[in-house]
């Protein structure tokens, strides 16, 4: 076990403290945690090095981190607070060195809200514990002192779950705590990001109206529904990528988000782009408003649980086993698991200290550590790096971010004015008429074309926009060679014009670039070496054959969630891939799926297993904004309704995985 510490601010005591944990050996309870903690004499003189006020928002400084624990120091200027959390399982133990912590935990409801159920005041040289599952918050009420804590964690946090506290008095709605009707057929959605929240959604809003009896379970190990990991991010300057007036969760109320932005700030537009964190609002609040109006015969229930294998069997049809081992039982499976997560570029080339390299930003509490006069590296150019610049840019950043991708490109901007989407059917159709198929060349070719025509009058982004409804027509005309074509050489090119920033978050791109605090280079890396204080980084620039050495306070791996091979499907997929229920696509974006989204399989539709989301990116390719997502979300609740209304579900037989003769609508890719 190799202990990574800032090593230069250690005094005695802190040496003591590590010596001690280090030699708790891997399996370290809160106990013993606590104990460490309780007899140590440490003092905030001891830390003073890690104190960093943040007049943002508390802040956390590192101590030392090993694979079996960590040690951090946390600053807390009066007013500030956390909102309720929990540490993804790690144990933990705190000291107050400075000032009172008032601690409020949190216990969660059928609805997936957390409500108060305690509060205590921890003052100077106070210690407390966590044995892993409490959820709390924890603020420092003074308005005059600082608060300053020591907090250790084992294992490391891998994640800060953030959960969303009830802010009206209304008590979880019948159907989340009314139970299982004995005859309900029960549907087991794998995930609650936006896309399993809205089949839920589109289930509870047509049961509601058809009388179909109904037991819905929703599976996510995440704390709170409905936000996935896109809109999950509690930074305000986090944009959406799409104006409000395309953001309706409803694919047939198109104006409902619209409407709901405007109740809470009249100045937003149809053509806003408003912050992540309040669309993720609004998806909670949609789901919960639909849910309060469930009919009699519905019930919906909300496991914090991940889906570690999905099998044929048990009473119902479907087993579902989760990894804490309990079991569900389902007629019908919805995957809706999204995102693929990021890849490491540096996993198997990074020696030495991980102190400072943050693998998955999206996760990592640490991101807001980060310093304005401490240099930073993104690995990727993408929509993830515009994110993290923009978190990292909150305290007048004084020190350069250098991004880096192998094409060196950036996202490409919306433009300041709403345009109108280009028709390309003229030039469309007959290319995708044509008897040979229709090739990526040709395409491009056609593309740039419009590109140039457009240009010429009016905007490029009209010529995009205009494809975006033809997008899956287009991929299902591809044969494999021609996809596999369009992956290699022109996915980059096409996907920094298709998703583009927000106008004010290429202006504020554009102003960091200008003053130099940002910058973007085609480049690989190649292999890191870290430390205590930061980390080597060995990169070959686009063109150069001789690798370069450069030297940064931190690396943040930007690569984003992703599709295709080298991202590797989730386990539960791949062992429904293995037992011949699934079939994937020969370029792994994802499985097979017919138009309303159930499985196909070598033909065969699976009637009782439903997609929806990125996996359908195979046949679909653009499967993953929330304007194809609601469509998705609605045509798989027909399906769903039908194949339960059929009287062999309706006696409790269950379906049994019927597989019927499929035939396929559009191109299957293998020509
Ligand atoms: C940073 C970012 C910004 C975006 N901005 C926009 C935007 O502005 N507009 C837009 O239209 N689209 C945007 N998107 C696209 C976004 O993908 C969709 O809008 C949508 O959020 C996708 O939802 P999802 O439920 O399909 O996937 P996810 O949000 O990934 O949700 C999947 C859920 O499944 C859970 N899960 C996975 N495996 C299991 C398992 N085995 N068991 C239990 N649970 C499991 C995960 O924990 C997760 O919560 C953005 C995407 C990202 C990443």
């Amino acid at each position: 076990m190799t202990l990574q510490a800032s090593k230069s601010k250690l005094n005695h005591n802190l040496r003591a403290i590590l010596g001690e944990l280090q030699a708790l050996g891997t399996s370290i309870t809160g106990a013993q945690l606590s104990k460490i903690l309780a007899r140590s004499d440490l003092s905030i003189d001891d830390v003073a090095a890690f104190v960093t006020p943040n007049p943002d928002s508390y802040s956390r400084r590192r101590i030392a981190r090993t694979e079996c624990f960590e040690v951090l120091v946390m600053t807390w200027l009066p007013g500030q607070g956390s909102g309720p959390h929990d540490h993804a399982g790690s144990v933990s133990a705190f000291k107050i060195l400075r000032g009172t912590a008032h601690e409020t935990r949190h216990l969660q409801a059928a609805d997936g809200l957390v409500d108060p159920i305690g509060a205590r005041q921890l003052h100077e040289s106070e210690a407390g514990v966590d044995q892993g599952g409490v959820i709390h918050s924890v603020r420092n009420e003074s308005e005059t002192e600082p608060l300053v804590s020591i907090h250790i964690y084992a294992p490391p946090i891998r994640e800060l779950r953030a959960f969303t506290r009830r802010t009206e008095a209304h008590a979880p709605a019948e159907a989340l705590v009314r139970g299982r009707s004995p005859c309900a057929p029960v549907v087991a959605i794998v995930g609650g990001g936006y896309s399993g929240a809205m089949v839920a959604v589109q289930l509870v809003h047509k049961t509601a109206r058809s009388g179909t009896p109904m037991h819905i379970v929703i599976l996510d190990g995440q704390a709170s529904i409905a936000e996935g990991v896109a809109y999950r991010t509690p930074d305000p300057r986090h944009l959406l990528n799409v104006p409000a007036s395309n953001m309706s969760a409803w694919h047939d109320r198109s104006d409902d988000f619209l409407k709901w932005a405007r109740q809470r700030d009249s100045t937003v537009s149809p053509y806003s782009f408003v912050s992540r964190c309040a669309y993720g609002e609004y998806l909670r609040a949609t789901f919960l408003n639909e849910i309060a109006q469930a009919g009699p015969q519905t019930s919906v229930e909300i496991r914090r649980q991940v889906a570690d294998s999905i099998e044929r069997g048990g009473a119902r049809g479907w087993r579902i086993d989760c990894q804490t081992r309990e079991s569900i039982e389902a007629d019908v499976v919805v995957l809706a698991t999204g995102h693929r997560s990021p890849i490491d570029p540096l996993s198997d080339r990074w020696y030495g200290s991980r102190a400072r390299y943050l693998e998955d930003p999206w996760s990592s509490p640490m991101l807001a550590a980060i310093e304005p006069d401490e240099s930073v590296c993104l690995l990727g150019t993408g929509l993830t790096a515009i994110d993290v610049l923009q978190s990292l840019g909150g305290r007048a950043r004084r020190a350069p971010v250098t991004a880096f991708s192998r094409r060196g490109l950036l996202p490409a901007t919306h433009a300041g004015t709403p345009l109108t989407p280009l028709d390309p059917r003229d030039w469309l159709e007959p290319l995708l008429r044509a008897g040979t198929g229709v090739t990526t060349r040709a395409l491009t070719r056609g593309i740039r074309r419009a590109v140039r025509l457009a240009e010429a009058r009016q905007d490029w982004r009209q010529v995009i926009d205009g494809l975006r409804p033809h997008i899956s027509a287009i991929w299902g005309a591809l044969n494999a060679r021609d996809r596999s074509r369009f992956l290699r050489h022109a996915r980059a090119f096409w996907e920094v014009r298709r998703h583009r920033m927000a106008p004010t978050v290429g202006e504020e791109v554009r102003e960091a670039a200008r003053t130099g605090i940002f910058s973007v280079a085609a480049a690989r890396p190649l292999s890191a070496r870290g430390d205590l204080d930061g980390a080597t980084l060995t990169v070959r620039r686009r063109g150069e054959s001789v690798p370069e050495l450069l030297r940064f306070d931190w690396i943040v791996n930007c690569t984003g969630p992703g599709s295709g091979r080298e991202f590797g499907l989730p386990s539960s997929v791949a062992r429904l891939i293995g037992a011949g229920d699934l079939e994937e696509d020969p370029l792994g974006l994802g499985v097979r799926s017919t138009p309303n989204g159930q499985a196909a399989v070598d033909g065969r539709v699976i009637e009782d297993l439903v997609i929806i989301g990125s996996l359908r990116k195979a046949d679909l390719w653009e499967s993953t904004a929330v304007p194809e997502l609601r469509l998705q979300a609605a045509a798989a609740a027909d399906a769903i309704i039908e194949l339960v209304n059929r009287p062999s579900m309706q006696s409790g037989g269950g379906h049994r995985g019927r597989a019927v003769a499929y035939e396929r609508s559009f191109g299957d890719g293998r020509r």
